[in-house]
């Protein structure tokens, strides 16, 4: 058995393993991307998150501002022109426990950080105080033209010195002094003053959460973008990798073991692996059929005269029996004596002389056979009774040529019987092709042997 391909060369085709190499490449490669991509998704939601929440916490924290700073004003305001005490306490409750206003600070100055927004944020922190000076000394001057008592909440005035002309004051003056305090111009500037620095730190804040805001969601839309594309190409390789299987792998190995069942060639397909392998086992296939048609031949063949077997013979006869053949039957005259004087085995030089003489004299389509010890047939195919002077011409050629002794093979002589068949269409067509050329033949070794006879 020859080696790989043989001398047909390697064989065309993709090779599987180059496919795979290449779609699992890709999609390894696809992966990672998506991998990275999706990562990339993930942090910039977790920013879009914060910036949200620091939004949602920055209009909050402005909201409560305004509203703790309202609170007091309204607080300090109906005290003033109240001068109900449960209003200093709820102004001194709002503004040191509560603290509604400072805690919106914080929350913002933590918010706007080291940019412009921490400015506005600081001049707004200026003005509250100041207003809050403003609201204390009105609240002391109410104290004071009402003789109210110095404890609980009332004490966090006292630290509050009134001027030497306020002091001076009649109690309905200094009510009246308060009232313009706090309902005055001046308040109301540093009232709008600190309206306006808030929302400009709100602006400004709330304009870069924006941006931040639009720049995240941008790197999360077009990451999870990719993403997606990513997974429509991984699902592409999974589809180019299945139909690659398929039409490379699957459907010719299919088709191979249809053929190794069918025990017929394979038809070379699909992967250059499968073509390879279908070219391999044609070799074998091939080198099978002809060493079994040798066998075969072998055993139809005789052994010592190399022409065809008494077997192949009976075959042939029960085949052909109603085709137009002619049957030579050859028996070699005395060939006992020819042992007996010459030996065994110029008895067997002879019987190879007369095979030999049989092949070389009849065509390639007829049948030359050694049918039994010293008795030869000829099966010749497609033949009439009008071909008998060819049949009689090669008779005579055999004849001569058995009888030139130069090889060392003592003259020989045959006696012969010819009949043709299917036979006469009478009686004797029952009698059998067979029977009829031995009829022949036994004629003529009555006869005295060495000549041939048509039935
Ligand atoms: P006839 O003229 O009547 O045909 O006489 P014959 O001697 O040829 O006939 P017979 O049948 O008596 O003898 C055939 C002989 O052929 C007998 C046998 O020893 C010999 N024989 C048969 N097979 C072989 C063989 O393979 N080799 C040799 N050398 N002789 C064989
Ligand atoms: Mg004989």
């Amino acid at each position: 058995m020859a080696e790989g391909t043989g001398g047909a060369g390697t064989p065309s085709g993709i090779k599987f393993r180059s496919l795979a190499v290449v779609i699992a490449a890709v999609a390894v490669l696809l992966s990672l991307v998506s991998l990275f991509s999706i990562g990339r998704a993930v942090a910039a939601y977790e920013e879009f998150a914060e910036a949200t929440e620091s939004y949602i916490a920055c209009e909050n924290a402005a909201n409560q501002l305004q509203a703790g700073s309202d609170y007091l004003t309204t607080q300090v305001r109906l005290f003033v022109t109240r001068r109900d005490v449960s209003h200093l306490n709820n102004f001194f409750i709002e503004a040191r426990e509560t603290r509604r206003r400072d805690l919106a600070v914080e929350t913002l100055g933590e918010l706007v950080g080291e940019s412009d927004a921490h400015t506005y944020l600081d001049r707004a922190l200026e003005y509250s105080s100041e207003l809050l000076e403003i609201e204390r000394y009105a609240m002391r001057l109410v104290v004071e033209a009402e003789g109210i008592p110095m404890r609980g909440y009332v004490e966090q005035l006292s630290d509050i010195e009134l001027t030497p002309e306020d002091a001076a004051l009649s109690p309905a003056e200094k009510l009246e002094r308060a009232n313009e305090l706090v309902l005055g111009e001046e308040y109301q500037r540093y009232d709008q003053l600190i309206d306006q620095c808030v929302a400009l730190c709100k602006d400004s804040l709330m304009s870069r959460l924006g941006l931040e805001r639009s720049r995240t969601s941008n790197t999360l839309g077009s990451s999870l973008r990719l993403a997606r594309d990513l997974v429509v190409g991984l699902v592409l390789a999974v589809v180019a990798m299945v139909l690659g299987l398929v039409s490379l792998v699957l459907v010719p190995l299919h088709a191979y073991v249809q053929g190794i069942e069918r025990g017929s060639r394979l038809e070379a397909s699909g992967a250059r692996e499968l073509r390879i392998l279908a070219d391999a086992y044609n070799e074998m296939f091939d080198e099978n059929l002809r060493s079994n048609e040798q066998l075969r031949r072998k055993s139809q063949v005789d052994a010592l005269t190399g022409i065809y077997n008494r077997e192949v013979f009976e075959g042939l006869l029960g085949e052909t029996a109603t085709d137009e053949v002619a049957l030579l039957l050859l028996d070699i005259d005395h060939f006992k004596e020819i042992n007996d004087t010459y030996g065994h085995l110029v008895g067997d030089e002879a019987l190879k002389k007369v095979a030999a003489q049989l092949a070389h004299a009849f065509r390639s389509s007829d049948y030359p056979c050694r049918i039994g010890g010293d008795e030869f047939a000829v099966i010749m195919m497609q033949a009439t009774p009008e071909i008998s002077p060819v049949i009689t011409a090669k008779i005579e050629a055999i004849r001569t040529a058995l009888l030139d002794t130069s090889d060392g093979v003592p003259p020989l002589t045959l006696s012969i019987g010819i009949a043709f068949g299917p036979g006469p269409d009478d009686e004797t067509r029952d009698m059998g092709l067979y029977k009829r050329a031995d009829e022949a033949l036994y004629r003529v070794k009555e006869a005295g042997r060495n000549g041939y006879q048509f039935w």
